[in-house]
């Protein structure tokens, strides 16, 4: 209760309550007052009208107010109004206050006149000075007594009537009613209405409470949710960042009270990016939600989880004290995760990847532990999907590599140091050229010569993919510009500039400043990037294609090799990997299946490209197969724009390569050295 009432309501609450009392107090002295005026009024006007009655029945009044002798007529006349009902008493003054008659004293004259000198004896001076008052003012007094002497009732009035002829105050009568009935049912009428307006109060002060009550009520809610936002993410009901490291702060202190050990795992969804791609936002949201409440149910009470942006989950697992212990709910979590989840009618799969670290064994402070635990995390996916790993020293090494080379490959773009070869590409025959493929080399200045599949992957996580995308096809676009008509153009892009949304544009601007006609200009894409986020590239392909832009599929046969997807985008070439050119020499069966792909790619009307030819029996074989173009270390291997093949008329095409190429990489693709000399042999 006293939680739901701050400070600040109690002392409203007793402010409240205080009001009230003061208002019913105030009621009952207010209603007392009105209650003894009432009597008071009363008593005046019954006092007034037996003084008149006495004043208009009394034959010699004024002997008797002045103090005459009283006949004895009178005097029975006297003693008959003291019957007057409720009457007690009567008085009669002269004007100057004297008592003149009392009707204690109505005995005999003489008996009378001694009891009278008595009375006045004793009688209380106030009395005579009420009555003087009365004569003076010529008007009527009235005081209401309570619990008077033994012979007087408990209630009584009493009135000091002037009696007043032609002007004349004759004197004053003292007349004393007994009011107890009167009272009493003044004050039960009173006391109704007393009743009925406690009760009317009492209503209305109920009814300000139930709004006061309410208004607090939401007011709390209100707070409650303000302070769930403030440490929840809605979305998922798990805790935000914020909240989490405090736990962690939380944890820690434990730890050095009372050495409870505790484990931070990072949790990240592996297919995360596709199903919100291809199945919209409100489907990953439903993932995330549902992936939150299969991890409450998986960890124990005492654990926290936290949702730490994007598709990243993070567990606080307390009371651990081995790693196994960690290794089995990473195991749990993974196994509850890989299970589908079901989103409208559709059942997708998500699957997760976790790294975990150890406070105290791994790390002793708060941020180092979540640095670690992400690092984990990084090695667990680099090692494939559904993975667990925990920290271990030589991921920060390895993290501190990639740090490196990162900021490296940045200046690197910034400072233009990358270049871009082309590799020839040949007519089935191997002999006339018909374009190149763009390969883009950087050569570090400490590392030498960084290979593509090192530094395109790292551009595709850190983002800088995009500013390299732009540059290989601007330059590409640029070289192509100035080559003979009849050769194109090959440029590799990776799923990751599909992303942005933006590379119909980039493609538009880079053939618009080369002045390079589209149908010159070929894209290579992977099967990976079919396979996630279909939709957006399928468009996005299809835009290409419509600009006019020839489109290929790059690698195949080292993914799925799904034929769903040359089904379903009309690629212009495909691209048997080199893997398929250079085994076909020693398994008869994958000569078999490089001439059923061609035969299937041409059966829909696609050309087929056959990468990695560097034996004279691969091209013989590939030439008998039909295959329509030919690249390969045989025929020519990348080399920069000033060695290429076209500009040196002098050497023929087929496999022999200018000699400014072999020059240009030094070391690099010396493999094909032999195979050159065999086949020039
Ligand atoms: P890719 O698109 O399949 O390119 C062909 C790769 O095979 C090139 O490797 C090329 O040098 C190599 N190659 C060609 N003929 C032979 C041969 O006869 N024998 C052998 N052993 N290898 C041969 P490179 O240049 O190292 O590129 C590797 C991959 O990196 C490329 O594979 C491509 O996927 C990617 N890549 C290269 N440049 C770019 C680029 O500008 N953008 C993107 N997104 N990816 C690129
Ligand atoms: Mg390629
Ligand atoms: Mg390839």
């Amino acid at each position: 209760m006293m939680q739901f009432f701050s400070r600040r309501d109690m002392r409203e609450i007793v402010l409240w309550v205080a009001a009230l009392l003061a208002a019913l107090v105030a009621i009952v002295a207010a209603m007392r007052h009105i209650q003894q005026h009432h009597l008071e009024q009363m008593a005046g006007e019954s006092a007034v009208q037996w003084t008149r009655f006495v004043a208009g029945s009394v034959p010699d009044i004024e002997l008797v107010m002045a103090g005459g002798a009283v006949t004895d007529q009178t005097l029975d006349h006297l003693k008959r109004l003291r019957q007057t009902e409720n009457l007690f008493r009567f008085r009669f003054y002269d004007p100057d206050g004297d008592l003149v008659l009392s009707s204690d004293d109505l005995g005999p004259v003489a008996d009378g006149e001694a009891a009278l000198a008595r009375e006045r004896a004793t009688l209380q001076p106030e009395r005579r000075e009420d009555a003087r008052q009365a004569a003076r003012e010529a008007t009527t007094l009235v005081r209401l007594h309570e619990g008077g002497a033994a012979h007087e009732p408990a209630i009584y009035s009493e009135a000091y009537v002037a009696l007043v002829r032609d002007g004349r105050v004759l004197g004053v009568v003292q007349v004393d009613v007994d009011q107890v009935a009167a009272a009493n049912s003044v004050r039960a009428a009173f006391a109704r209405l007393a009743l009925v307006v406690g009760l009317v109060l009492h209503v209305l002060a109920g009814i300000g409470a139930f709004y006061w009550f309410r208004r607090l009520r939401n007011q709390r809610r209100a707070e409650e949710r303000v302070r769930y936002l403030a440490h929840h993410d809605v979305l998922s009901g798990a805790l935000n960042r914020a909240s989490f490291s405090d736990e962690i702060d939380t944890a820690i202190l434990r730890h050095t009270r009372s050495g409870t050990g505790f484990a931070v795992l990072c949790l990240d969804l592996d297919r995360f990016k596709e199903v919100n791609d291809s199945l919209g936002h409100s489907a990953g949201d439903d993932v995330l939600r549902q992936v939150a409440q299969r991890l409450f149910q998986t960890v124990r009470q005492g654990d926290q989880l936290a949702r730490l942006g994007g598709d990243e989950f993070a567990i606080l697992q307390s009371g651990v004290r081995q790693p196994e212990d960690v290794t089995r709910l990473a195991k749990r979590v993974i196994a509850k995760l890989s299970e589908p989840f079901e989103l409208s009618g559709q059942s997708v799969v998500c699957g997760a990847s976790i790294g975990a670290a150890m406070f105290s064994v791994d790390a002793v402070e708060k941020e180092d532990l979540l640095h670690k635990a992400d690092l984990a995390l990084y090695r667990a996916k680099s090692e494939g999907r559904g993975e667990f790993s925990f920290y271990d020293a030589s991921m920060d090494a390895q993290l501190q590599e990639r740090r490196t080379l990162t900021r490296d490959l940045r200046e690197a773009l910034e400072g233009d140091q990358l270049e871009l070869y082309f590799q020839p590409l040949y007519e089935g025959d191997g002999e006339s050229l018909v374009g190149y493929e763009a390969l883009v080399r950087w050569r570090h200045r400490l590392r030498g010569f960084v290979p593509p599949s090192e530094f395109v992957p790292l551009a595709e996580d850190t983002g800088l993919i995009d500013p390299l995308g732009r540059w290989v096809l601007r330059r590409a676009c640029a070289e192509a510009a100035r080559w003979p008509e009849h050769l194109s153009v090959a440029v590799n892009l990776s799923a990751a500039q599909f992303r942005n949304g933006d590379l119909i544009e980039i493609v538009a601007r880079a053939l618009d400043e080369s002045g390079l006609p589209a149908r010159r200009l070929g894209v290579e894409i992977t099967e990976s990037l079919l396979m996630s986020n279909t939709e957006q590239v399928i468009s996005a392909l299809r835009k290409l294609s419509a600009m006019g832009v020839r489109i290929a599929m790059d690698d195949f046969g080292t993914g799925y090799s799904s034929l769903a997807y040359l089904w379903r985008f009309p690629f212009d070439k495909l691209k048997i990997d080199r893997a398929f050119t250079q085994n076909m020499e020693n398994d008869p069966k994958v000569s078999l299946i490089v001439r059923s792909i061609i035969s299937l790619a041409h059966s829909l009307q696609i050309r087929v490209n056959a990468e990695g030819v560097e034996t004279k029996h691969q091209l013989e074989t590939l030439r008998r197969h039909g295959c329509d173009e030919l690249q390969g270390y045989l025929l020519g291997k990348p080399a920069p724009s000033d060695v290429l093949p076209h500009l040196d008329d002098d050497i023929a095409p087929g496999g022999m390569m200018s000699s400014h190429a072999q020059l240009a990489l030094p070391g690099l693709e010396s493999k094909a050295e032999p195979v050159r000399q065999a086949v020039a042999a």
